[in-house]
């Protein structure tokens, strides 16, 4: 008996569920003939696409449900063109309907977060956004999700996030691009001249303390905005992850996500979530070794910068990502618990 139940369940799994693309059956039930006229089928055309757009919420719903079987884009039968408006369509309706989900919650900050989302992805103003694992052959983009800091895009791959996580990393990626220390940095870092410069100073085989003020200015600098890119921008994009992760956990609004709880568990009193996670990334980030970081001077350069920011002689902050981030008030809840009653 038992095994013939879980056969049974075996069985309904490995079916596919097509539910998700009734809409685009409904439309193809409505395909014009050979003698239709041009205008009947460019109506149709366009009532096909609005079909896939009706399905990609149904696969949104299902996904965010964690019931989205991703073999059902290829045991369902689609045809080429469906597919193709899918691959237009799921992106799109992923996007928007992510930030319907975060628009629900009442926290001042993060409805700033979503209007500035909303002005900087319509009219002329292009957030990219690239969803990945809906059509499988899609392999260029590895890893889970990720911000391109070249193109300044954004992808996700849905087939690898799981549903209960899919908001906060939606909400992750999407701080990386409104992050302007972090285009700063890109600029700083790949600047031609600056980096001219500092092959200059390796070819001249000096120490970092026989440089002088200047040139030591120029490679902090130089490196400033490096980290600027990586271990500072997950730092400032995780700390306000956090921040949105535990206001929408509060509403109701996300459900607990294990791995977020592990990190917060090592806040130390009265530790903002910047703070938290610079300190949380800071052994998490090696330091790269390969090509100009071969060098000792550049090799030098980087530990000093990185211990410097460690006990705070080189202050970091959030930048432009300040406008979401609630400062913490326990240290002055408690410097006041502590005064003499009078
Ligand atoms: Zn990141």
């Amino acid at each position: 008996m038992i095994l013939a139940l879980s056969l049974l369940i075996t069985t309904v799994h490995a079916h596919a569920d097509c539910s998700a693309f009734r809409p685009i059956e409904e439309a193809l039930a409505c395909t014009p003939t050979a003698t239709s006229k041009t205008a009947e089928w460019s109506e149709f055309l366009q009532y096909r696409y609005e079909a896939a757009r009706r399905s990609s919420d149904e696969i949104y719903r299902t996904y965010r449900a964690g019931q989205w079987n991703p073999d059902n884009f290829s045991s369902c039968a689609l045809q080429q063109q469906d597919l193709d408006n899918l691959k237009i369509a799921i992106p799109v309706r992923f996007f928007e309907l992510s930030l319907a989900e975060l628009s629900r919650s009442r926290d001042p900050s993060i409805q700033a977060f979503v209007k500035e989302v909303t002005v900087r992805s319509t009219g002329n103003n292009i957030l990219p956004f690239r969803l990945v694992g809906h059509i499988r052959q899609d392999d260029s983009a590895q890893g889970l999700a990720g911000f391109h800091r070249g193109h300044q895009s954004i992808f996700m791959n849905f087939d690898q996030i799981p549903a209960r996580d899919w908001l906060i990393i939606y909400t992750h990626e999407l701080f990386h691009a409104l992050d302007s220390k972090l285009i700063e940095g890109m600029q700083a870092y790949g600047d031609p001249q600056v980096n001219e410069k500092i092959h200059d100073l390796i070819a001249s085989g000096k120490a970092l303390k026989e440089l002088s003020p200047d040139e030591r200015g120029v490679v902090k600098n130089w490196l400033i905005g490096g980290l600027n890119r990586g271990y500072l921008a997950e730092a400032r994009a995780w700390s306000l992850t956090l921040q949105f992760y535990t206001t929408l956990k509060k509403e109701k609004l996300q459900v607990v996500i294990p791995w977020l709880e592990d990190i917060l568990k090592e806040r130390r009193a009265g530790e903002s979530d910047f703070m938290l996670m610079l300190r949380y990334l800071d052994k998490r980030f090696i330091d790269p070794t390969e090509n100009i970081f071969a060098k000792p001077l550049i090799q030098e350069s980087l530990a000093k910068v990185r211990e410097r920011i460690r006990d705070g002689g080189i202050q970091v902050d959030l930048g432009s990502l300040r406008a979401y981030a609630v400062e913490r008030q326990e240290p002055l809840r408690a410097t006041l618990k502590n005064l003499p009653k009078r």
